[in-house]
């Protein structure tokens, strides 16, 4: 059986027996909160119950590393859904130790891509079509570099509602022990000048 028939299959059971019935809520989160994380699967189930969020609680947007990388890409498009049109009123980006973004090289990449079957002169087309391959397949030196640059980008967002408080967490990947990097009230009470 591929995965893809194991899925249908166990859906068939899950939606006949009625096991969606203790998931069912809103599409908007009860504790108006936005968390930015990360792809990895050990943060699958222990995330939202380390950090006591259970389902309707929270928007949950996950990618490589918890990483915002463009103030006008998707990522940040997403939290700014949430926040406007959702009722989130706080964003949280929560990064893990060993990271896979960590020390990411884009070289390892694009050779494992030719060693999969993509012809050698895409590569070189890409590049000679001005994207910058280095710059796009990277991720962060440290998991605390990571977090500090996605929170600095959200919070000078020229469109982040005023007022809105960005946290900044670091969650181990086996205890689920969360350490506070950014506080996002304290941020807040920086005076602005206006
Ligand atoms: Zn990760």
């Amino acid at each position: 059986m591929t995965s893809l028939q194991s899925i249908l299959e166990y859906n068939r059971e899950f939606v006949e027996e009625k096991k969606y019935e203790e998931f069912l809520t809103t599409k908007f989160p009860d504790k108006k909160m936005v968390v930015l994380t990360c792809m990895d699967t050990r943060l699958i189930d222990l995330l939202p119950r380390a950090m006591n969020l259970r389902n309707g609680d929270a928007k949950i947007i996950r990618n490589a590393g918890a990483i915002v990388t463009q103030p006008f890409g998707n990522i940040m498009r997403s939290i700014l859904v949430a926040l406007y049109e959702l009722n989130a009123k706080e964003v949280y980006v929560v990064g893990h130790h060993e990271c896979g973004m960590t020390g990411l090289n884009a070289s390892n990449i694009l050779e494992k891509a030719k060693a999969s079957g993509v012809a050698e002169n895409t590569v070189d087309t890409l590049r000679h079509s001005g994207i910058d391959l280095e710059r796009w397949l990277t991720g962060f030196d440290n998991v605390t570099q990571g977090v500090m640059k996605s929170v600095e980008i959200i919070k000078n967002h020229p469109l982040l509602p005023a007022g809105t408080p960005v946290h900044g967490l670091i969650i181990h990947p086996e205890t689920g022990k969360l350490d506070l990097l950014v506080d996002g009230y304290e941020n807040l009470k920086t005076p602005t000048g206006v």
